[in-house]
């Protein structure tokens, strides 16, 4: 089967890896400031932590946005669980707003109308990959005096007006999980414009130890330390900046082939019935292309959205569901004072799907999908 997605890891990688791993130099050190060195200069960002999952980051960063017990976070449903849980690890409440129909990126009407007093941050994605209407949002918190925590685990890469994704916010989520556009094999990295939210998410990737003691890179290790707040073992190790590294370098070459994969996949698809791909934001901008994702019209057919992503894996092409909107999840259903304000998530559940997406696909891979798609619809259509 053609898989959804597939990691990109050249021969010069596995053998940075097997270095890494023979010099004995594995946790926390050298490679990681050197990685979130590069990672800072690549994303026009003051400061950048690198953390050992994209999930850790983003936790990292709802708590050094200030947000606490009793508070409310503004997000979206269109997004992978995580993104909500972390508002409920640091004790707060997440408030879904809807997104638009044509991107499924929040849509600052419904942000504006989901804001209280209780409101402390908005939690918006870049959804695929495509980035929101970040001066919309902007506007929304500087007129709440709210905080803007951007999660950018599809955007890396992208821009939005000029600006890249993690120059924009106080703070921007990356993640390097495998299906990301770019891997740590597990890692994520917070970019902060911020030194007072750098050094809280400093303390609190690393157990809450007071600046300076416990400081593990080699050489300079103090061999005392100090704590003064619980915090986490969310570091990132040297095995995985080693990778990150590399990846790094590749970065924009695989963007741009994601990119032509995508324009590809459009001219395919734009004469098929009864399927479409998501719409361009009206604004200038880049995007990071992390996922196909089309809309596709159960209505027209005999079949619901979960019936041809099984009907595409019996036939060899392996589609995805992203996402399953966390409103309609049984953790966060009895959450949402009311779902009739989600309408646009809700309609986009019946319809979503991804097709296989990854720099390593073929012209040939994205035909076949394509005719395997155009095949099954028009099998199913009424
Ligand atoms: C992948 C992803 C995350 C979590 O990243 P991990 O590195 O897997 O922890 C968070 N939010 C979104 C939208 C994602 O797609």
């Amino acid at each position: 089967m053609l898989p959804t997605t597939r990691p990109t890891i050249t021969e010069e990688e596995i053998a940075a890896v097997v270095e890494c791993l023979r010099s004995g130099q594995l946790a926390s050190g050298p490679r990681t400031e050197a990685f979130e060195a590069a990672l800072a200069i690549r994303l026009q960002a003051r400061h950048v932590l690198a953390t050992n999952t994209g999930t850790a980051a983003l936790h990292l960063a709802v708590l050094a946005a200030g947000v606490l017990p009793g508070d409310e976070v503004v997000t979206t449903p269109m997004t992978w669980v995580s993104t909500a849980n972390v508002i409920l690890h640091a004790g707060a409440k997440p408030i879904f707003a809807d997104v638009e129909p044509g991107t499924l990126n929040l849509d600052p009407v419904s942000v504006e109308k989901m804001v209280t007093p209780r409101t402390k941050a908005i939690l918006p994605v870049h959804y695929a990959g495509q980035p929101c209407d970040m001066d919309a949002l902007q506007e929304i918190a500087s007129a709440h005096d709210i905080t803007v925590v951007e999660d950018a685990a599809h955007a890396l890469g992208g821009s939005y007006k000029g600006t890249p994704i993690g120059a924009i916010s106080d703070l921007t989520m990356f993640s390097f999980h495998p299906a990301k556009n770019m891997t740590t094999a597990e890692g994520g990295a917070v970019a902060t414009q911020s030194d007072e939210k750098a050094e809280r998410i400093r303390r609190l990737r690393y157990h809450g130890l007071a600046k300076g003691t416990g400081d593990r890179v080699a050489g300079t290790g103090i061999a005392t330390y100090e704590a003064i707040e619980p915090g986490f073992k969310y570091s990132m190790g040297d095995l995985q900046a080693t990778l990150g590294l590399l990846q790094l370098e590749r970065l924009d070459e695989r963007n741009a082939r994601r990119r032509d994969l995508a324009q590809l996949y459009r001219e395919r698809l734009a004469p098929v019935r009864h399927v479409e791909p998501l719409r361009d934001v009206p604004y200038e901008h880049e995007h990071a292309w992390y996922m196909m994702v089309v809309s596709v019209d159960c209505d027209a057919l005999g079949l619901d959205r979960d019936g041809v992503v099984y009907a595409l894996r019996d036939a060899g092409v392996g589609a995805g569901v992203h996402f399953v909107p966390l409103h309609l999840q049984a953790l966060y259903r009895p959450m949402v004072a009311d779902p009739a304000m989600l309408s646009a998530a809700t309609d986009a559940n019946g319809r979503i799907l991804s097709l296989p997406f990854f720099p390593e696909m073929t012209e040939h891979d994205v035909d076949f999908v394509v005719d395997t798609l155009e095949k099954t619809l028009a099998q199913h259509a009424r």
